[in-house]
């Protein structure tokens, strides 16, 4: 390999790697940035496995503003982006039982009013009549005409076309075993091959995989690993494909459940979350149940349906439960796209511009750089 001068090195090539560096490309920065992923094939972890559901409305009014605008971007992408839609729009239904309608009022009511015509919200008889085969106990509900499901292979292909058109180096195979260090600065990686590779600045968006190689140079971020199951029934179910996205929040009891059609039959979740090590998890058999009882009891119509495919796949949280982008405030050289928990694919083509604006000091949005920022989690508070 030749030693070319590297800017900006990406470790991880799932949506946070890439779509940093499709928007590192349209800044003129794709020659002096590489991809690396230690996969033989893009995109094959979280980012291949997850309900590619778009859904923008989240608890926290930062993220809300990251899946509006990532929600903007995969309705109208640039031109030439994909020839697809990156967006079956079929609908998405937010529904409450009296134990949380309120809390979810209150993350509507956060929503900028510039919004306000993006959603309807309905009563309990309004969202009877839209979903008359959902039976669980609801008060309230928010209705979004304009999500649905997330075309994820177009979204990756588009960012991976774009940045290789925009001069990207994108390696596959190629696992960094660590970030390399000299007096207090990350330097560049060495890889499990016993590579050495230098640049500027790495940037880590290895999802469940960057908070242990952040904290071996230092860095005091630390990153939770989870693990959530689905389940698709089989296509015999005869159902009816032009149901929405239901996405319901039961009692503390009951937890959430969502579902949402899938090639003729239900992708289910029971919304299960279990702290995991990337490198070691499996399903769990439980969770397998647990979809099961769920689904029999909110659509009594599925009771008898098979399961066709049943799996599991990790979301990556900071302690706050927001995305991480930002250099690190202790270890020089150290840039994070992280922490992308479970929205990651909604909100990609924000997380990537807002990485590399950050990264390059390109037209940086600074009051949502710093409530993104690493330095929120790892500097005390002060007084
Ligand atoms: C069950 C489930 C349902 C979800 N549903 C949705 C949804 O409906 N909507 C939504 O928006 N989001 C959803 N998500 C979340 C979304 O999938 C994630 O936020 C997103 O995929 C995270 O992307 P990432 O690039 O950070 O991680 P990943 O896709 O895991 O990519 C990280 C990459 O880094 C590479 N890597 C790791 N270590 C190294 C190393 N040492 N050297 C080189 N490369 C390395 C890995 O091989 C991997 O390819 C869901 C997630 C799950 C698990």
């Amino acid at each position: 390999m030749a030693s070319e001068h590297i800017r900006f090195l990406i470790i991880g090539g799932g949506i946070a790697g890439l779509s940093t560096a499709w928007q590192l490309a349209r800044l003129g920065e794709g020659p002096r940035t590489t991809l690396i992923e230690a996969e033989d094939h893009l995109a094959s972890h979280s980012t291949a496995v997850n309900a590619a559901i778009l859904r923008s409305l989240a608890e926290d009014p930062v993220s809300t503003t990251l899946g509006l605008r990532g929600a903007r971007f995969l309705r109208e992408p640039p031109k030439g982006f994909s020839e697809t839609p990156l967006v079956d729009a079929f609908g998405l239904l937010l529904t409450a039982g009296a134990d949380r309608a309120e809390e979810l009022a209150a993350w509507v009511e956060s929503m900028d009013p510039a919004w306000a015509s993006r959603f309807e919200s309905l009563d309990a008889d309004q969202i009877r009549r839209r979903v008359p085969w959902f039976a669980g106990d609801v008060t309230r509900g928010w209705w979004f005409p304009e999500e649905g499901r997330i075309d994820i292979g177009a979204l990756v292909a588009g960012f991976t076309r774009g940045a290789r058109e925009g001069g990207v180096g994108i390696r596959r195979g190629v696992r960094v075993e660590r970030l390399m260090e000299e007096h207090g600065r990350v330097v560049g990686v060495r890889c499990d091959s016993g590579e050495e590779i230098r640049a500027e600045t790495c940037v880590l968006a290895a999802g469940g995989w960057a908070g242990d190689l952040g904290a071996g140079v230092g860095s005091k971020l630390r990153l939770k690993p989870t693990r959530r199951h689905l389940m698709v029934t089989a296509a015999e179910s005869n159902l009816d494909r032009s149901w929405p996205v239901l996405w319901y929040f039961g009692s503390p009891e009951e937890g959430e459940f969502y579902c949402r059609p899938e090639a003729g039959g239900l992708l289910l979740c029971a919304c299960d979350i279990t702290d995991v090590d990337p490198d070691r998890y499996d399903v769990d058999s439980e969770v397998r149940r647990l979809i099961a009882t769920k689904a029999s009891r909110y659509l009594p119509e599925l009771r008898d349906a098979r399961a066709a495919h049943f799996w599991c796949g990790v979301r990556t949280f900071a302690e706050d439960g927001r995305f991480v982008i930002g250099s690190d405030p202790d270890v020089e050289g150290l840039f994070w796209v992280a922490g992308l928990g479970g929205s990651g694919m909604v909100c990609s083509a924000e997380v990537g511009r807002l990485a590399a604006e950050g990264l390059t000091g390109a037209r940086e949005d600074r009051a949502l750089m710093a409530a993104l920022s690493p330095a929120r989690l790892t500097k005390p508070e002060l007084g």
